[in-house]
């Protein structure tokens, strides 16, 4: 692995986005750069320095298989006084991933990301076969990334964790069946819920992993989209609950620019189901214009978003099957946002979550030469959106 060029690296400390007591560090002893290779190959500054102003530098985003060198790796930015910002993901990386990796690089100077799909929050009857793996662009888009963070003097992307399914569940085989066999991380009611009530076993899936990606990385703070409303009450109540020791960093939803929320199942979708697959968020806008207006009330705020869903979906049925996109809303929910237990008035001194779930039907009678994106158009795709609606008081 080549060294990071001294001006470069250098470039890296002067960030504003270094937290103070570093900058503190930085200010005694960058005059004197005299690099040395710790053990490791890590290099070092200055060996005559304190170990806690040795920041450990390596040039290339490293890859991690294995818990143990990542722990090791850990250790070693921890004693050189560097945090960690974690993005957990499932890879088929798009700009929503990278605005979070972004974020944790402002706010700290490691940013670690993680792929892994995760077997156990995908139902017996789920797509996890078909879910998108796109490792070799996944680590192109990261390390592109990583250049354009070095120049601007933020965090860098210094580990990606990609485990296999035997390291994640160590002694028993991943487990998707209702009750299963394993060790698993249940909230209740929450995790049945909204898209627990769809998907059973997603939360606890989530809420196990995502106790295994924290214990394995130990991160100062991890990074979590809005665009999963639910999961980030999941991944609160996690580290609340089980005294976690890291902090939780909401960062908020990126979208195409017609409001359609970016999703790694998007690819999915083809030309036809993306151009009706905007009726969720602007369903999710209309209840929001009620509560801009001042509507209080769970009928006044969500009525508007049902018949929107209903009308553009009878619009479509009522179209050939070779023209139109099918599909199923699941739900609508005005929820308490620290709970997403659904509320019939909304407290203005909380707010709430407004969220829903619409499942697109594979497309009938593809044409000739229509684009009908990856899977020829026949997996159904389900997409989630959600609003945050701010306290007033
Ligand atoms: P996933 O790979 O889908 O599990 O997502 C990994 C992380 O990226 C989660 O915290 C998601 O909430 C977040 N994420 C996914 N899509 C978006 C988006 N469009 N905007 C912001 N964050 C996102």
């Amino acid at each position: 692995m080549a060294a990071r060029s001294a001006p470069l690296f250098m470039a890296h400390l002067r960030t504003a986005a270094v937290p103070t007591a570093r900058r503190c560090l930085l200010r005694s002893f960058a005059p004197v750069p005299r690099v040395s290779f710790a053990r490791n190959g890590i290099r070092c500054l200055s060996s005559t320095a304190p170990r806690r102003s040795a920041f450990a530098v390596n040039d290339l985003t490293q890859v991690f298989h294995d818990v143990a060198p990542l722990r090791k790796f850990r250790r070693e930015l921890l004693l050189n006084n560097r945090t960690v910002g974690l993005v957990p993901t499932m890879g088929a990386l798009h700009e929503g991933h990278i605005s979070l990796v972004r974020k944790a690089a402002e706010e700290n100077t490691d940013v670690w990301v993680t792929i892994y799909v995760n077997p156990t929050q995908f139902g017996l009857n789920e797509d996890l076969a078909s879910y998108p793996k796109t490792w070799e662009t996944d680590m192109e888009m990261l390390r592109h990334l990583d250049r354009q963070l070095a120049r601007e003097g933020k965090g860098r992307v210094s580990a990606v964790f990609a485990p296999n399914t035997n390291t994640m569940y160590p002694t028993s085989p991943p487990d998707s069946s209702i009750p299963g066999v394993g060790s698993f991380i249940e909230m209740r009611p929450l995790g049945q819920l909204l898209e627990g009530a769809s998907r059973p076993v997603f939360f606890r899936g989530v809420a196990t992993v995502c106790m295994k990606l924290f214990n394995i990385c130990e991160p100062d703070v991890v990074y979590f989209g809005q665009k999963d409303a639910q999961q980030t009450v999941v991944i609160k109540k996690l580290v609340k609950d089980f005294h976690l020791n890291t902090r939780v960093r909401i960062c908020e939803t990126s979208r195409e620019p017609d409001g359609l929320a970016l999703s790694s199942r998007n690819v999915y979708l083809g030309e036809r189901r993306r151009a009706v697959a905007i009726v969720l968020n602007q369903a999710l806008r209309k209840a929001e214009a009620q509560y801009i207006a001042g509507k209080r009330l769970r009928g006044d705020i969500l009525w508007p978003a049902v018949d929107h869903g209903d009308r553009i979906q009878h619009e479509q049925e009522n179209l050939q099957p070779s023209k139109r996109a099918l599909f199923q809303v699941d739900y609508l929910s005005l929820a308490d946002p620290d709970t997403m237990e659904e509320i019939d008035k909304v407290d203005e001194t909380k707010g709430a979550i407004l969220s829903g779930a619409v499942k697109m039907m594979p497309v009938e009678e593809p044409q000739e030469g229509e684009q009908l994106g990856l899977g020829g158009g026949q997996v159904a795709v389900r997409l989630i959106d959600n609003i945050v609606l701010q306290p007033t008081r």
